[in-house]
């Protein structure tokens, strides 16, 4: 079993009285960052892991395509560390999810994700999914056919958790810990980075590099439009050649569609194949959102984003009286 004994029984309980219909959250997989798993049976609970390296990108499948379709999925309970409480409040306030279709299971004592690529340039011998134990400050990692390897904790955090200011859910149906609570060292609350203020070289540097693949969209889960603009063909917004004006009118296009919705969890970045900052971008966009608006995206499930409200008595707003309209 690799949940705690009363979480186990917790998310058994639920399926077997039929308060929700699956569970979904992180598993073991074949590779170091784990998968998302979706459990329609008490016994499929067996397969959910919350390690510190299983932190695939859970949240999207409750916006996919596929999970609006699928009736049979709802009511869902969710496994959700406490930034992953903030994007369920995101949806929630968008109304992308519905409050009475969720069942959210708070993991409180956050310390963090372990970065997949980070572990791998750390240790490229590693194979498969880990062990990993957690000692004080550092991660002890044990691999197949490997000797236990010690890794100060923050030469392998996300980059997400370095400064992460919320270490409880935000809100929840029931809530567990992931570990008996620890302070945050002081090595990691150094390390929290800034947003970037680079100029238009650097980030040209990096659209040009950038291949359209649409990964940083499909993994985002708040990218849930079913006809997103990218994909029409008439009018073809942003023609589908790769060149650096194609790929900033994209990266445009989806930095103003998240502008006050992004909670900055970085999954875009982890899904970039050719390692785009992107959630330097995200950062960013957060930044300009709280001096601009006083606004943080998931903080509140009945908040509307400042991009998405019309006042008329805006002094900057349009007068369409003036002009006759
Ligand atoms: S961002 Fe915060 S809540 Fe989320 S995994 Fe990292 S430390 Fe935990
Ligand atoms: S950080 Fe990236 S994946 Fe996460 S909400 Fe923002 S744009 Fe979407
Ligand atoms: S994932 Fe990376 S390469 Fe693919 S479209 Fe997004 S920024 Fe470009």
């Amino acid at each position: 079993m690799s949940v705690p004994a009363a979480l186990d029984r917790h998310l058994r309980d639920l399926l077997s009285s039929g308060q929700v219909r699956c569970v979904l959250g992180p598993a073991a997989g074949c590779g170091p960052r784990g998968t998302a798993h979706l459990a329609r049976t008490p016994e499929a609970v067996d397969r959910f892991e919350l390690s510190p390296l299983a932190c695939a990108n859970v949240l999207v499948h409750l916006t996919s395509e596929e999970a609006r379709r699928d009736d049979a999925r709802r009511p869902v309970a969710v496994l959700a560390r406490p930034c992953e409480t903030r994007m369920l409040n995101q949806l929630l306030s968008e109304r992308a999810i519905e409050r009475d279709e969720l069942h959210v299971v708070g993991l409180g004592g956050c310390r963090g994700v372990i970065d997949s690529r980070k572990l791998r340039e750390r240790l490229p011998e590693l194979r498969g999914f880990p062990e990993v134990r957690e000692e004080g400050d550092t991660f002890v990692i044990e691999g197949e056919g490997m000797e236990p390897v010690s890794v100060p904790r923050n030469e392998l955090l996300l980059d997400r958790c370095s400064g992460c200011d919320i270490s409880e859910p935000l809100f929840h149906d029931h809530t567990f810990p992931l570990a008996d609570a620890a302070p945050t060292s002081a090595a990691e609350a150094e390390c929290a980075p800034e947003p970037s203020d680079e100029g238009w070289d650097y980030w040209a540097d990096q659209f040009e590099r950038c291949i359209r693949c649409y990964a940083c969209r499909d993994a985002c889960p708040l990218c849930y439009c079913e006809d997103c603009v990218l994909d029409r063909l008439r009018p073809m917004w942003v023609p589908r050649s790769v060149s650096l004006k194609n790929n900033t009118a994209y990266q445009l296009i989806r930095v103003l569609h998240l502008s006050g919705r992004c909670t900055a969890c970085g999954e875009c970045e982890q899904a970039c194949p050719v390692d785009l900052p992107l959630l330097t971008l995200a950062r960013k966009m957060e930044q300009e959102m709280r001096e601009l608006y006083g606004a943080r995206s998931g903080f509140d499930p009945e908040g509307r984003h400042p991009m998405s409200v019309f006042d008329p008595n805006d002094p900057e707003g349009t007068d369409f009286e003036e002009q006759g309209r």
